[in-house]
């Protein structure tokens, strides 16, 4: 899919060849986004949990990607993701964007992420409606009725996942995903973000 990226995605200058033996061995997909760009990022303190902080520079870069519709960014951070990811053994389920959200947006930007670092998932989400998230406090917003709901409760009985999105900023999404599947008897549901606000704790991500 990024054969042709000849340029970093995010600056747009010339990437220099990647001849690391993961590239000879061709099990590392080459980096769309040159090093000092991608030292702009900083990574998570907890690595297991997210790739880099949710801070300027990622609400720049998930706003180039989700609102100006720049697709080519979805490349950006496949060698983290996969390095993360790909020797999980859980099932891997992206968040949902809402479907009117989706036409809006034109792609779906969590799976694409997925999809551009070639990592397996299943979607087992359906999002129902558009519940409005920023107000009242946080347990109030929990109470709320779950904006998700799953395709099919007895897929997900006695079986470990991670729910991946690419952002978590209060985890109240997560919180009700993890739910869901919990409810419905997964055995085990971490999750894992692109990007994670510093002051997100997961209390339920063990
Ligand atoms: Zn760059």
């Amino acid at each position: 899919m990024q054969q042709t990226i000849t340029h970093c995605v995010w600056c747009d200058t010339k990437l220099h060849a990647n001849r690391s033996w993961q590239g000879l061995w061709g099990r590392e997909q080459r980096a769309t986004i040159c090093e000092s760009c991608l030292q702009q990022f900083e990574v998570f303190t907890q690595p297991e949990e997210a790739c880099f902080i949710y801070n300027e520079i990622a609400s720049e870069w998930l706003q180039r990607y989700k609102i100006q519709k720049d697709l080519l960014l979805a490349t950006s951070f496949t060698q983290q993701l996969r390095q993360r990811l790909l020797k999980e053994r859980a099932i891997i389920v992206p968040v949902p964007l809402h479907p009117l959200k989706l036409q809006e947006r034109t792609f779906a930007q969590v799976e694409q992420l997925l999809i551009a670092a070639a990592l397996p998932y299943e979607e087992h989400l359906l999002k129902k409606d558009n519940i409005t998230q920023g107000l009242g406090s946080r347990a109030e917003r929990l109470q709320r009725e779950n904006p998700f709901v799953l395709r099919d409760r007895t897929a997900v009985l006695n079986r470990d996942f991670v729910i991946f999105d690419d952002v978590c900023t209060t985890g109240v999404t997560l919180q009700h995903i993890v739910m869901l599947f919990k409810e419905a008897g997964a055995r085990k549901v971490t999750t894992f973000t692109l990007f994670r606000s510093e002051f997100t704790r997961m209390m339920y991500n063990k």
